[in-house]
């Protein structure tokens, strides 16, 4: 995908988002009202209580293919368990009580703050252009860190780690 193709299919993007957002606000709910034990010794209050979920039958996907990237029709067609939009995400009901879920999503919200939406976008975009999903860097650090966090060990800082990452990334 050229810079340009980027650009104009951006507003469309960013457009829907808004869009979707607006649509589910009233179902969206801070992560720390669910109560997760673990989540608080890796995210701050500050992360818990301004990132919002979603329960969703099926996680909302933009229309990508009628914006005119026919490429992304794989992703678009993919249904997955979380996605995550600025600082809200959808996770889908079977698994809205799976503290590992949120834990990948909530990666993503920091990665969303710390990029903004366009670079953001540009970033995922092309990862999933370049390297298919689970091997786009974005998902790579969001899987590496969830990884760690399945995995059981002592307790890090998401925000620092997602921070170092990104800024290697550059
Ligand atoms: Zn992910």
């Amino acid at each position: 995908m050229t810079e340009q193709e980027f650009r104009a299919a951006y507003p469309l993007i960013f457009g829907w988002i808004q869009k979707t957002l607006t649509q589910f606000a009233s179902a969206a709910r801070p992560v720390s009202s669910l109560g997760f034990r673990r989540l608080p010794g890796y995210y701050g209050d500050g992360i818990l209580n301004n990132a919002k979920v979603v329960v969703v039958p099926m996680v909302p996907v933009p229309p990508l293919s009628a914006m005119g990237l026919d490429r992304f029709a794989d992703f678009e067609r993919m249904s997955t368990a979380g996605i995550t939009y600025l600082d809200t995400f959808f996770v889908v009901a079977d698994q809205a009580r799976d503290e590992s879920l949120h834990f990948h999503e909530l990666v993503h919200v920091i990665q969303w703050r710390v990029l903004g939406p366009e670079r953001f976008l540009w970033l995922y975009a092309d990862g999933l252009e370049r390297f298919g999903y689970r091997n786009s860097p974005l998902e790579v650090v969001a899987y590496d860190l969830q990884d760690r966090f399945d995995a059981g060990g002592e307790p890090f800082e998401v925000q620092a780690e997602v921070r170092r990452r990104l800024s290697a990334m550059k």
